[in-house]
């Protein structure tokens, strides 16, 4: 996931042919094994987001009570206005196999089970169990008496993750992935989310893809997988858009594609791809931050990446929607991810995006937190792993292993659980748990 050094370099060559120099992409001695520094953001976010008006019992945890939203549901078709956000057993139960290796650290990770988080359809066998899981939704909706919102992350692209090696995925274009994504993963989805024509349902379409086809295209992986990436994403939009599904894109984030040269690139793919799938207003918005660790305002960005005009995430959300808008896609919603960026200062690298040593859970799911913002939300599990650090093992991405000094070692691979990171991450939540 969110490919670094090649994103960043290219980032920085686009910045450089605008007439700035960019920073060396390599590290910043400065930082490298520094202690925790304070805590970035909170207070500005807190400033900038509605109080919330109400706030009922989370569903399906009675111990934290205080940080699961209702706000009245609004008029701009904000899915998450007005309803409680679906907690999945699945995590759940995976942070209750951490609480049983770390009694020490119990009450602590109880509190994460509160939490909603993305359902991540990563396989086709995944796709398989969309529907149960919106069943589950339902008797969730039923114990709460109000509507639940279901967040899937879409995530099967033919050669998916092509500037990186963790996440590589079961399909490939080689091997005609393009008609395999669209009749064994994306009709699969799209028939489980038509039998739940009640539901709410939040769907974030490919983190990565297409924002490894606005900067990586030096990498033949990705030069190859173009095109199939483009039709791919367009026919999911196609076939996934339905009155009850709310559709993000994933724009990556502020430290990849903040650059005025990037911008206007992924502005007009999306303005093609969304042309190919029947017109813009088939999406809500777009995603961004997506398993990514940028502070939602200035962190270590501005020192990181001093060219880069987007210092943190919700200037980007600011600045895109203005590139958007030169593009043609105007008044979209942004969904950010903010399952790890509750602390700056962890990375030598801004392109750094493998278990990053020293992060902290960022602000609770929320919905309207800020102009244009439907809300935050934890997209990426946290503590599920971006990918392994052992070199010997399949699918070992360099960013992951020993020679990454920003990356927590003794990781399992990519989605596999790393009990070990969810604690760090715990104890390092901003704001606290
Ligand atoms: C992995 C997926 C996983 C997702 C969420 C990605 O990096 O490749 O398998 O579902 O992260 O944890």
């Amino acid at each position: 996931m969110t490919r670094p050094t090649v994103a960043v370099l290219l980032s920085a060559l686009a910045t450089a042919a605008c007439g700035s120099a960019p920073p060396p992409a390599t590290s910043n001695p400065a930082q490298a094994g520094a202690a925790l520094p304070p805590p970035a953001g909170a207070s500005v976010v807190a400033s900038a987001a509605q109080p919330p008006p109400s706030l009922p019992p989370p569903v399906g945890a009675a111990e934290a009570k205080p940080q699961v939203q209702v706000v009245p549901p609004s008029a701009e078709g904000n899915p998450f206005a007005g309803a409680h956000f679906y907690i999945d057993p699945g995590y759940v139960a995976k942070v209750e196999s951490s609480i049983k290796e770390s009694a020490a650290d119990a009450a602590l990770l109880k509190k994460i089970e509160a939490f909603p988080t993305a359902v991540w359809l990563d396989s086709i066998k995944r796709a398989g169990a969309v529907s149960k899981t919106l069943d589950d939704a339902m008797a969730q909706e039923k114990k709460a008496g109000h509507p639940v919102v279901t967040v899937f992350a879409v995530y099967d692209m033919p050669d998916r993750d092509c500037a990186a090696v963790a996440s590589n995925g079961e399909i490939t274009v080689a091997n005609g992935g393009e008609k395999r994504y669209q009749k064994e993963f994306i009709d699969k989805i799209a028939a489980a989310f038509k039998a739940h024509p009640k539901q709410r349902i939040v769907a974030v379409v490919e983190p990565d893809s297409l924002p490894n086809s606005a900067t990586n295209l030096s990498v033949p992986k990705c030069a190859a997988a173009e095109p199939v990436y483009r039709h791919s994403v367009a026919y999911a939009v196609k076939t996934l858009a339905m009155p009850n599904v709310s559709l993000y894109l994933d724009a990556a984030h502020a430290g990849w594609l903040g650059w005025s040269k990037n911008r206007e690139k992924i502005a007009k793919i999306f303005s093609d791809v969304l042309a190919e799938a029947g017109g813009a207003d088939k999406i809500r918005g777009f995603a961004t931050n997506v398993s990514n660790y940028d502070t939602l305002t200035p962190g270590d960005l501005p020192k990181l990446e001093p060219t880069d005009p987007c210092t943190d995430e919700l200037t980007y959300v600011k600045i895109l929607d203005a590139s958007l808008t030169e593009a043609g896609i105007s008044g979209k919603a942004f969904l950010i991810d903010t399952s790890r960026n509750g602390r700056a200062g962890i990375r030598t690298k801004s392109g750094s995006w493998c278990n990053v040593k020293g992060a902290g859970l960022g602000e609770r799911p929320q919905v309207s937190p800020a102009p244009m913002v439907d809300a935050y939300f934890w997209i990426k599990p946290p503590g599920e792993a971006d990918g392994g650090s052992d070199p010997s093992k399949p699918g070992f991405d360099e960013s992951c292993g020993p020679k990454s000094p920003d990356s927590e070692p003794g990781s399992p691979p990519a989605g596999a659980w790393f009990g070990k990171y969810l604690i760090e991450l715990a104890k390092n939540a901003n704001p606290p748990l």
